[in-house]
């Protein structure tokens, strides 16, 4: 089945692109969370991050990263959130891997990342030397 960002791809439905390569495309959030909050994607179909193949992250990476300076200067932007909701449980709702640019303005009432989670952990040093083991393992 297609996503709703295949069908943007495929041109079926509208959407105001700003960028497009071979492989990747940019277009304005349908329901900003600032003015210029752009959607960067992979025109392919990947539900997470973890499935985007090793030979299509520089590319995307590279969109991102032209886009980021692209999206704050056409809004003046102090800065901006850049960000992959990877999975339901971290609040993805289309499954087609999309990284976010958030535009933010000094005094815009958000907050920083770290506002994503709820309860902080309490975490002993045992606890993170086997959690750090065990990333360390597998990357
Ligand atoms: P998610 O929660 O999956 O990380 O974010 C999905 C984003 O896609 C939301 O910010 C939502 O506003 C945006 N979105 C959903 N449907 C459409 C659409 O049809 N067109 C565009 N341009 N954005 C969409």
């Amino acid at each position: 089945m297609s996503t709703i960002f295949s069908k943007i791809v495929e041109g079926e439905i509208p959407a105001r692109v700003v960028y497009e390569d071979e492989t990747t495309m940019a277009f304005l959030d349908a329901n900003p969370l600032a003015p210029g909050h752009t959607l960067v994607i992979p025109k392919d179909e990947y539900e997470r991050l973890n499935d985007v193949p090793d030979d299509l992250v520089t590319n995307l990476y590279a969109t991102i990263h032209r886009m980021v300076p692209a999206v704050e200067e056409a809004v003046d932007a102090d800065a901006t959130t850049v960000a992959f909701n990877n999975g339901e449980a971290a609040g993805q709702e289309v499954p087609h891997v999309h990284c976010h640019i958030v535009p933010r303005f000094e005094g815009d009432g958000g907050g920083p990342i770290h506002g994503v989670v709820g309860d902080l952990p309490e975490l002993s040093d045992d606890e993170l030397d086997e959690i750090a083991g065990k990333i360390e393992s597998r990357a």
